[in-house]
């Protein structure tokens, strides 16, 4: 058995893993500095009910930007952030940035709305999670239900860690989503303990919208099972009036998505403010 006889498919799959690789290692040898070097940005999704007149929330998206990777997406660094731990840091400089933000808006005199900030595993297990959300909250102000945190469902992989986590973080007024739902793998069950107000429905099932029959009836089920649970639900990922059509006739009406507005920097997000409850 020779490596000639190795297919040459073989050998691509081998060589553009080592590319990769490659491409990780630098990676993560500029995610190193990033933070020290005011690399991240925040961007700002709008979340709306009904219609785009009605703003409920926005949900703030890590950026990365470095002079010799140019724009790097989440995709590509959030999972080297959290192998090497980098996630921590950066991950509270995102809920920082994105309280003093959503408490500045504020204080311009916008409406209040809640601000929402992604949490990654290591994150949520990391021993100084809810004092640290507490200190952001203090120090900047903002009052505790403005702020939600998003996790997924891979998270309740603790059960009674999770729980209690989950409940120190309710107990300081912060509300939780759960994000991606319909992805995970875990039971259900966690969903009776833990302290949350809301399901967002993935977005791979609001792709499919019309597709087939199944994922159709996902979506409808996951909507009955957050209203026979007393939860929000909302969809992310909604990008067509026929996806909204279809929601808004099965009892979602809570959306986010480019069929609304894509993620955008602080200054343009304001215009979707609703002006006449503009207090100032
Ligand atoms: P997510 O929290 O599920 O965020 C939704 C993703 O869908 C975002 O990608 C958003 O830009 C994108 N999106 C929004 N509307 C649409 C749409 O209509 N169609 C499509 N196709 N996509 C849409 P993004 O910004 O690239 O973020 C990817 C993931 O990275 C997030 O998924 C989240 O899991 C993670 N992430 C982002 N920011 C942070 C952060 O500050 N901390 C942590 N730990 N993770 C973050
Ligand atoms: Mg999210
Ligand atoms: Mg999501
Ligand atoms: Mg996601």
């Amino acid at each position: 058995y020779h490596a000639k006889n190795l297919g040459k498919n073989t050998w691509q799959v081998y060589n553009s893993q080592v590319q990769k690789r490659k491409t990780d290692l630098k990676t993560e040898s500029h995610l190193y500095k990033a933070l020290a070097n005011r690399e991240f940005f925040l961007v700002y999704q709008p979340q709306f009910e009904k219609d785009s007149s009605h703003l409920i929330g926005i949900e703030a998206l890590l950026r990365w930007r470095n002079k010799d990777l140019g724009l790097v997406s989440p995709s590509e660094f959030i999972t080297i952030a959290e192998e090497t731990g980098l996630i921590v840091p950066i991950g509270e400089w995102a809920i920082r940035e994105a309280c003093q933000q959503a408490k500045a808006w504020q204080d311009e005199g916008y409406p209040p709305v809640k601000i929402s900030v992604n949490l990654s595993m290591r994150q949520f297990y990391h021993n100084d999670l809810v004092e640290m959300v507490a200190q952001i909250l203090q120090e900047t102000g903002l009052p505790a239900k403005y702020l939600e945190l998003e996790i997924t469902e891979s998270m309740a992989i603790h059960a009674e860690e999770a729980t209690d986590i989950l409940n120190r973080l309710s107990g300081l007024g912060v509300k939780i989503s759960i994000d991606d739902f319909g992805t995970g793998y875990s039971s259900l069950s966690y969903l009776k303990r833990f302290p949350i107000h809301q399901l967002k429905i993935d977005k791979s099932f609001i792709k499919d919208i019309g597709v087939d029959r199944e994922n159709n009836d996902i979506i409808t089920t996951i909507i009955s099972l957050a209203d026979s649970l007393n939860l929000e639900v909302i969809a992310e990922g909604v990008e067509t009036a026929s996806q909204l059509d279809f929601l808004r006739r099965n009892g979602c009406d809570k959306y986010q998505g480019y069929y609304f507005a894509k993620p955008m920097k602080p200054e343009q997000i304001v215009s979707h403010f609703n002006p006449k409850l503009f207090h100032k």
